[in-house]
């Protein structure tokens, strides 16, 4: 699960990371409102106005009716209402959001913490992930914050400083120590950057995360470190372990045909291409995809039923794939073991006949036990539904449909 960068930030402030500080909000008004409680708090006359989405890039990226960037700054209390409405109800288009963009709904006036001093502000780069390879947590740093980072790793990969973390110690003093000293940091910011590091690290593994990444993290004029920017990924299977993160959720930012496939228990993820199909099993659902590629077609979504493939399964996936308007074809690929094929079978037909009405071209195959008897309830329904045994029948037959 992605999360906004206002939540990110109120949890790394919980765990003792120094954030750039500010209030989330709907309106232009409360835009206002929110910026004079953070005067009278920190007592900042300047203010930045954030879009809130689910993808970086909001910097640069701007807003398709207003022009306006993603990032804005206001330079008092007056110009924060206009600021705030040149974002807010628009569509943001940035290089992670793709070409549609994305509505925002809300903005984050925060604190400038870009104010001038006895040194410069400079931004840094930290992100703690796993690295699957080595088995391990690995805080990744650079000198070069503010920039993508995928940038960074192309053009001068030395400017990345990585240090892993064995899970079974956890991140040791020396370690946040090596990072702060390979940023070139000393004084005060050093041993904030330490602080920082650590705190951070502790956000990371003890909310379940999969990636905290903080880009900029900046060293202000007057030598402290805080987050401007956080973008956190979460493990959906650990989320029960944390009801408060949970409702951070925002549907709103996802795919609607994701979040219904989600409410049915249905693991599915949307494409672009014109085959829809319904599978039971991970790595079957992956054959078949490569199935449907063979016999010309393009998958138009992954979708795993799961173990219990049963009628209210096999209709609410029905249901998601028919309202994928590319969709021409659909093949459903059961693999019959506790669940049986003549089950399945009964299934498709009573979600067929339910939703009544549908004009595209659906193939199944059933393999494994009951196989035939499950054909022949297809067979026999005589709905317009052919079935195939043998993988290679249904791609024929994709193919023909597809023809
Ligand atoms: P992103 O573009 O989605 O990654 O959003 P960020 O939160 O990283 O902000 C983008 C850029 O806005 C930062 O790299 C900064 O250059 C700028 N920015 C953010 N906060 C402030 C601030 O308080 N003052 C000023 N002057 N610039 C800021
Ligand atoms: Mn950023």
């Amino acid at each position: 699960m992605n999360i906004h960068e206002y939540q990110a930030k109120s949890i790394l402030k919980k765990y003792g990371c120094r954030i750039q500080e500010g209030t989330v909000a709907e309106s232009a008004d409360k835009a206002l409102t929110a910026a004079k409680e953070l005067k009278a708090e920190t007592g900042t006359e300047w203010f930045v106005i954030k879009a809130q989405i689910h993808a970086g890039g909001r910097g640069k990226g701007k807003i398709n009716e207003t022009g306006s960037n993603g990032v804005v700054l206001a330079k008092s209390l007056d110009e924060v209402p206009d600021k705030a409405k040149g974002i807010l109800g628009g569509t943001l288009v940035t290089h992670q959001t793709g070409p549609e963009g994305k509505k925002v709904h809300k903005v984050l006036v925060a604190q400038d913490v870009y104010y001038p001093g006895e040194s410069e502000p400079k931004e840094y780069y930290l992100s703690v992930l796993l690295d699957r390879a080595k088995g391990c947590n690995v805080i990744m740093a650079s000198t070069e914050g503010g920039m993508d980072i995928e940038d960074v790793a192309e053009a001068t990969p030395e400017k990345i400083f990585k240090e892993w973390v064995d899970p079974s110690t956890g991140l040791l003093p020396f370690q946040a120590r090596k990072i702060a000293f390979a940023l070139g940091l000393e004084g005060n910011a050093f041993k904030e950057m330490v602080k920082f590091v650590s705190a951070l690290y502790r956000a990371y593994e003890e909310t379940d995360a999969s990636m905290f990444e903080i880009n900029p993290v900046l060293k202000t004029s007057d030598n402290k470190i805080l987050a401007v920017d956080a973008k956190v990924n979460l493990d959906d299977n650990a989320l029960y372990r944390h009801k408060d993160i949970a409702e951070f959720r925002d549907i709103s930012e996802e795919d609607p045909l994701e979040v219904e496939a989600n409410a049915a228990g249905l693991n599915y993820v949307k494409l672009d291409g014109n085959v829809g199909c319904m599978v039971n099993g991970a790595g079957l659902a992956m054959a078949t995809m490569d199935i449907i590629k063979l016999s010309g077609g393009e998958p138009a979504n992954f979708l795993d039923v799961g173990g219990g493939a049963n009628a209210e399964t096999v209709e609410a996936g029905f249901r998601i794939i028919l309202q994928d308007p590319n969709v021409k074809a659909i093949l459903i690929n059961i693999f019959g073991g506790i669940v049986r094929c003549d089950r399945v079978a009964n299934g498709v037909v009573e979600a067929y006949k339910k939703i009544g009405d549908i004009s595209v071209p659906i193939i199944v195959r059933l393999q494994g036990t009951n196989a035939e008897e499950g054909a022949k309830i297809i067979e026999e329904s005589g709905l317009k539904v052919a079935s195939a045994i043998l993988l290679k029948d249904a791609a024929a037959k994709v193919k023909e449909v597809l023809a």
